[in-house]
């Protein structure tokens, strides 16, 4: 292990949410004193998210009220540990889970951890990744591959290890079901990938061709760009020949639930998991008549992490063409315009890069 780390910084720099409709702030903030088992990692990525975006442009309730430093995609190097760390070591490379469970609670013992009933959430219920550093309990944290860039293990630490959680233990996705997920952006892509290597036939709805060129690329069975289709469900119904097994919906309008709910067979799945806050109208003795299932996923175990390493190690899954952008901290806000733009997959922020 390496040697523990003796004198450090005071400050570090932090984009920090204030009010909805707001550009983030750029601050100095005082670094927290550690916990006897507390690991300060250097930050070194955080890939700006949608969920931000709830929060910044349509007023969304953050977990904790401001001021909070969002961002929940981490990935970073371990600059301190507390005196009792024994896990990590100054200089390791690390993943931050964007969710900290318990593991106290029935939930948590009952390996539901997505559902603790002392959540919480990394730039929602406590500050999270817009930052030079964050603290985090040492069993908070999971060693990054050295061949893995820091880029790598922001996607891991939520959109690929959440896809995981979602194909395979809440949906569990069959051979040869048809799947037709709408939203071809970091988590629709990273579904795509999980849902194929079940061997479910997989098509993607969206509205930008380039998104959709990504899918098709990374193995999509059909593709549509529901812009140019007068009514979406019929060309959905077209593309696959028929209706779905299941529809996983990753975008949260309404629009697009209730199209995601009309492409459904009979007994089938409706998943959600593009947040909303919204009420969606749906016919309940469709639900009922139909047998039809609707499930919600949020998140993902830690747990499940080191599974989705091993994918990527054995080249199961393709990353690169999802990173869209790199930005450092003091440009945030113009990272977050990519993504309102509808330009980006996973745009990266550098809080450690003063320039890109
Ligand atoms: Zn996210
Ligand atoms: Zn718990």
């Amino acid at each position: 292990m390496t040697e523990k780390k003796t004198e450090s910084k005071a400050c570090m720099k932090a984009a920090v949410f204030y009010h909805a409709y707001e550009p983030l702030a750029i601050e100095d903030i005082p670094l927290k004193p550690l916990k006897s088992t507390d690991v300060r990692v250097r930050i070194e990525t955080c890939s700006v998210c949608h969920t931000d975006l709830q929060f910044i442009d349509r007023g969304l309730a953050t977990s904790k009220a401001p001021p909070l430093i969002l961002g929940h995609e981490i990935a970073g190097v371990v600059e301190e540990t507390g005196k009792n760390v024994t896990s990590f070591g100054v200089g390791n490379r690390v993943i931050v889970p964007a969710t900290i469970s318990c593991g106290k609670c029935l939930a948590c013992k009952s390996w539901n951890e997505t559902q603790c009933e002392n959540l919480k959430i990394l730039g929602n219920h406590i500050d999270g990744g817009y930052a030079e550093y964050i603290s985090v309990d040492q069993n908070q944290l999971i060693h990054l591959p050295d061949e893995f860039p820091f880029e790598l293990g922001s996607l891991i630490s939520n959109v690929f290890v959440g896809a995981l959680h979602l194909v395979y233990d809440r949906v569990n996705i069959l051979q040869g079901e048809t799947v037709v997920i709408f939203g071809s952006g970091g988590f629709g892509l990273s579904l795509l990938q999980m849902a194929k290597l079940k061997q479910a036939q997989v098509f993607m709805v969206d509205i930008f061709d380039w998104k959709l060129n990504i899918a098709r690329d990374y193995g999509a069975d059909g593709v549509l760009n529901s812009n140019k289709c007068k009514v979406c469900e019929e060309g959905v119904c077209d593309m696959i020949r028929g209706k779905a097994d299941v529809v996983i919906e990753t975008i949260g309008t309404p629009r697009t639930m209730v199209q995601a709910m009309n492409v459904l067979h009979k007994g089938g799945r409706l998943v959600l998991s593009g947040y909303s806050d919204n009420t969606i109208p749906f016919l309940a003795g469709r639900i009922i008549m139909d047998e039809m299932s609707l499930i919600g996923s949020v998140g993902a175990p830690m747990r499940e992490i080191p599974d989705v390493i091993k994918l990527l190690k054995d080249r199961k899954i393709r990353w690169q063409e999802m990173i869209s952008g790199h930005y450092p901290l003091l440009q945030i806000n113009e990272a977050f315009n990519t993504l309102r733009m509808g330009h980006s997959i996973r745009t990266m922020v550098h809080p450690n890069q003063q320039e890109t």
